[in-house]
C-alpha cells in the first residue's frame, strides 16, 4: 500500500492533512478532469509564497515566508543560500501526483475503450443528483495499439437476426450525445449490403421480416434487382440480397473513441493510466436454489499498477465494471470467475478470449467507386470502400480450424491470397487487378458460447457488472450497451432495451443466443 509518489520522510497526513486535500494529495493545482478531486501537480519549492522550511546555515532555525520579504532582497538572499547548499534537485519533497488513481471511487471501469467509455457517459448522465457517483476508467495503453476499438473497420449495421442485436444498434442517439455541437465522426451512410445463397436465402428472408419489425428500413433484392443497382457485381450463385436502406454504413471508430473520452471527462470521469492486476474481495457462502454450494464475493479493492512501476496503487470501490475486451476473461478470472468445478455455477468461466482478425486495404483503379455499401458475400468475406481514392477495406473471419496465434498482432499476407481475395474477386470481377497497399490485425473481444455481448452483473462476484465479447460487432453496440449498465447499475434492471438474453447465466443454463448474421 505504498503510495510511491511521495518522498520518502513525508508521511502522506502531510500531504493530506496539511495542503488541504482529496483523499492525501495537494490540490495547489488541477489538471485533468472537473472534479475537485481530480490529479493535482505541485509546483517547485520557488514558487510557493507560503511554504516554510529551515535554513541549514541558521542551525535549524526557521526563516520567514519565502516571497514576502523579496523586495528588501534578504529573504531572496537566504533562498539563495538555500539552494547553493542543497543538493541539485534532491530537495523536492513534493511531486506530481496527477497521473495517480484516487484512493476510492464508487465505480471502476477496467478498460477505457468504447465500451468502457460509453458506460461512463451513461452513468454520468443519468446519476441522480449530477455529481453523485464518482467512476474512474482505468486504461494500461493510452494510445490503444492493440485496442479492437482503434483497429476495427467501424461498421454500423441493422441486419441482424436477434431482436436484441437490432435494437442495439438502432439505438443511434450516440452520435449526437458525444460531443456538443455533435461531433463529426465521418459518418458514411452507405448502407450494408447482405448477400445470400441458396441455402441462406431462408434465413434471410426471416431476419428482414424481424428487422423491419423492430423499425428497420431493410429491403430484398432478387439477383436481378441487385444487378441493375450494382451493376459492378456478378450475381452467380446469389439467390437473395438484404440491403440497407437508413442508418447503416461505416464510421471513424478512432473520432468516436476521442469524442467520448473528451466528453466524459467534461463530466467529471476520472481517468488513470495503469493496468488492474489484481482484486481484493471479501466471500461468504450459499446455497443456489438448486441445492449447489457456492461463495458469493464482493470486490472491495482494485489494484492498479501504474505505468513503468513496479508498485500498484490500491482502489477502494463499490463496484467494477469489466469492459476490458478480448482482455475481459483474464480480468474476470483475477475476480475470481469459474474457479470452481466444471459444470457448476461457480465453475462458470466468462467465455471470452482474444481472436486475430486481419483487415486489407487495398486500391483499385476499377473498382465500384463511391457507391459502394458495406458489402457482406454469402463466403463471408466482407469489403467496404475506404475514403475517395479508390481504396477499399476487407478481410474474412477465419473457421475454427484457421484461427491464427493470437500471442501477436503480425498479419498473414497469404490469408488475404487464399481466402479474402478469391471469394472477392469472383463476386467483384473488378478486384481482379486490385493491389494489396497494408494490412493490420486486430482483436476480437470474442465470445465462444455464442459470439454475443455479455452483459450486467455476475452472479455469484455480486459487485461485477459485464459489458463485453460482443464478437466483431461491439463498436455499434457500445452506445446502447452503455446505458443498459447504466441502467442496471443505478435501477437494478434494464430499461431502454431489455438485455436480459445477454446475461451472464446463460452460459451455465446454456441457453444461446442465436444471431445469424455474426460476421
Ligand atoms: C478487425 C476488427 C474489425 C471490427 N469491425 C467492427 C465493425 O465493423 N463494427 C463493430 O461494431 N465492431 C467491430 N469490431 C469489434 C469492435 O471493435 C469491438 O467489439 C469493440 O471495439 C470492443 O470495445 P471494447 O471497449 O470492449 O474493447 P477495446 O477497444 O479493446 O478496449 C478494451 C481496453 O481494455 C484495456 N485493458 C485490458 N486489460 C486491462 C487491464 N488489466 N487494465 C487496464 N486496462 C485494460 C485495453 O488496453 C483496451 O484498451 C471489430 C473488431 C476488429 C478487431
Amino acid at each position: 500500500m505504498l503510495r510511491r509518489a511521495l518522498q520518502p520522510g513525508l508521511s502522506r497526513g502531510v500531504l493530506g492533512r496539511g495542503l488541504g486535500t482529496h483523499r492525501g494529495r495537494s490540490t495547489l493545482g488541477k489538471v485533468e478532469g472537473s472534479g475537485g478531486y481530480r490529479g493535482s501537480w505541485v509546483a517547485p519549492v520557488s514558487s510557493y509564497v507560503t511554504f516554510r522550511t529551515r535554513d541549514p546555515t541558521h542551525d535549524g532555525k526557521t526563516v520567514g515566508r519565502l516571497g514576502e520579504g523579496d523586495q528588501n532582497g534578504k529573504v531572496s538572499e537566504i533562498k539563495k543560500k538555500i539552494q547553493s547548499v542543497l543538493p541539485r534537485g534532491a530537495w523536492n519533497p513534493l511531486r506530481d501526483t496527477s497521473y495517480l488513481p484516487p484512493e476510492h471511487s464508487d465505480v471502476v471501469i477496467v478498460g477505457g475503450g468504447v465500451i468502457g467509455l460509453s458506460v461512463a457517459y451513461w452513468l454520468k448522465r443519468l446519476e441522480k443528483p449530477q455529481g453523485a457517483i464518482r467512476v474512474l476508467v482505468v486504461e494500461r495503453d493510452h494510445t490503444y495499439s492493440q485496442a479492437s476499438t482503434a483497429l476495427s473497420v467501424g461498421g454500423i449495421r441493422q441486419q441482424f437476426s436477434v431482436p436484441e442485436n437490432i435494437q442495439l444498434s438502432l439505438f443511434s442517439e450516440y452520435l449526437a450525445v458525444v460531443d456538443d455541437p455533435p461531433l463529426d465522426i465521418q459518418f458514411n451512410p452507405s448502407g450494408y449490403l447482405l448477400l445470400a445463397s441458396e441455402k441462406g436465402a431462408a434465413v434471410m428472408e426471416s431476419s428482414v421480416k424481424v428487422q423491419r419489425q423492430e423499425g428497420a428500413k431493410v429491403c430484398l433484392m432478387s439477383p436481378e434487382q441487385l444487378r441493375n443497382k450494382f451493376p459492378w457485381i456478378n450475381t452467380e450463385g446469389v439467390a437473395l440480397a438484404s440491403y440497407g436502406m437508413e442508418h447503416e454504413g461505416w464510421f471513424d471508430p478512432w473520432c468516436l473513441l476521442q469524442g467520448l473520452r473528451r466528453k466524459v471527462q467534461s463530466m467529471g470521469v476520472l481517468f488513470c493510466h495503469g493496468e488492474v492486476t489484481r482484486f481484493v474481495s471479501s466471500s461468504s457462502h450459499t446455497e443456489t436454489t438448486s441445492g449447489e454450494e457456492v461463495t458469493l464475493r464482493r470486490i472491495h479493492e482494485v489494484h492498479v499498477k501504474m505505468d513503468r512501476s513496479l508498485e500498484y496503487q490500491p482502489v477502494e470501490c463499490a463496484l467494477v465494471i469489466n469492459a476490458a475486451g478480448a482482455w475481459s476473461g483474464q480480468i474476470a478470472e483475477l475476480a475470481g470467475v469459474g474457479k470452481g468445478p466444471p459444470g457448476t455455477l461457480q465453475g462458470t468461466q466468462l467465455p471470452v478470449e482474444l481472436r486475430k482478425r486481419y483487415v486489407y486495404l487495398w486500391h483499385c483503379p476499377q473498382g465500384p467507386g463511391l457507391e459502394t455499401p458495406f458489402v457482406i458475400d454469402a463466403s463471408g468475406a466482407y469489403f467496404r470502400r475506404e475514403g475517395l481514392g479508390n481504396n477499399y477495406l476487407g478481410g474474412c473471419s477465419p473457421t475454427e480450424e484457421e484461427e491464427p496465434d493470437p500471442g501477436n498482432l503480425e498479419v498473414d499476407h497469404d490469408f488475404f491470397q487464399d481466402k479474402v481475395w478469391p471469394p472477392l474477386a469472383q463476386r467483384v470481377p473488378a478486384f481482379e487487378t486490385l493491389k494489396v497497399r497494408s494490412a493490420w490485425a486486430g482483436y476480437y473481444d470474442y465470445n465462444t458460447f455464442d459470439q454475443n455481448g455479455v452483459v450486467g452483473p455476475h452472479p455469484l462476484v455480486v459487485n461485477m457488472y459485464f459489458a463485453t465479447g460482443f464478437s466483431g460487432h461491439g463498436l455499434q453496440q457500445a452506445p446502447a450497451v452503455g446505458r443498459a449498465v447504466a441502467e442496471m447499475v443505478l435501477d437494478g434492471h434494464f430499461r431502454t432495451i431489455n438485455l436480459s438474453p445477454f446475461l451472464f447465466n446463460r452460459f451455465y443454463l446454456g441457453e444461446k443466443v442465436q444471431e445469424h448474421n455474426i460476421i
